[in-house]
């Protein structure tokens, strides 16, 4: 396990289930996983997320002033203990025959931690190193890794109330209106008063029936804008219309 993916967690949690042998190791494994989710999205948040670049020496600059924070403010992320990012691990090199090419031996680092978050730390600190990072998706919420070299704030997943679009794709539709001075609830508005427009022009609305849809979607545009409903909602609801 190398790259940091906090996707790929629930498998490194079943494995590691595997090696806790009693009660006191089971509530620090929980204990320890909640604190590592609540460090490490605090960090990202608060340093990481406004960067104006997104490279290893970018995530150098955020991680120094973190760090600094951090000590000058007498932070105590494990109780009784200062802070400080130190991981006990042990290193072996060992003989490993080649996955793929058979009958080959290959020497192997072989990296042993004596709990998963002391592993989900140093894999979290040696992407960051590569100019990898875990970033919240401005659209669904989700974190997904952001490669080195890319700069994107949306997840490529399908986005949540869409069939085939993803994040990325929404994304970008968003920041085109954004750029026009439009919000997610005034694109919604535009696509439904354009198909009630077609309805109406191929004679299956009367004009009465028109002007009261339009009135009524533009109510649902105002309480999304006001926040009174999501975008979802309002998407549901004009789907409906
Ligand atoms: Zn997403």
């Amino acid at each position: 396990m190398s790259s940091y993916n906090l996707l790929n967690i629930s498998e490194i949690i079943s494995y590691v289930f595997l090696l806790l042998i009693n009660q006191t190791e089971l509530e620090y494994f929980a204990q320890s996983i909640e604190s590592f989710r609540g460090q490490i999205s605090n960090m990202l948040e608060l340093y990481f997320e406004k960067r104006p670049r997104r490279n290893s020496e970018a995530y150098a600059v955020a991680y120094s002033k973190y760090y600094r924070d951090m000590i000058e403010g007498g932070a105590l992320i494990v109780p009784g203990t200062p802070f400080g990012q130190e991981f006990d691990v042990k290193v072996k090199f060992v003989p490993l025959l080649h996955l793929t090419d058979k009958g080959k031996p290959i020497l192997a680092e072989k990296t042993e931690f004596s709990y998963l978050s002391f592993f989900l730390y140093t894999d979290f600190y040696r992407g960051l190193i590569a100019g990898n990072i875990p970033r919240r998706c401005h659209n669904c919420g989700c974190y997904f890794l952001l490669n080195k070299g890319y700069d994107t704030c949306y997840c490529n997943n399908i986005a949540p109330g869409e069939e085939e679009k993803t994040c990325r794709k929404v994304g970008a539709h968003k920041k085109e209106a954004h750029k026009e001075g439009k919000t997610p609830a005034c694109l919604e508005y535009d696509k439904v008063y354009n198909c009630l427009k077609t309805r109406r022009a191929r004679g299956k609305m009367s004009v009465d029936e028109w002007n009261a849809a339009v009135a009524l979607a533009l109510e649902y545009k105002d309480k999304a804008e006001r926040g009174e409903i999501s975008d979802a909602e309002l998407k549901a609801i004009y789907d409906k219309m």
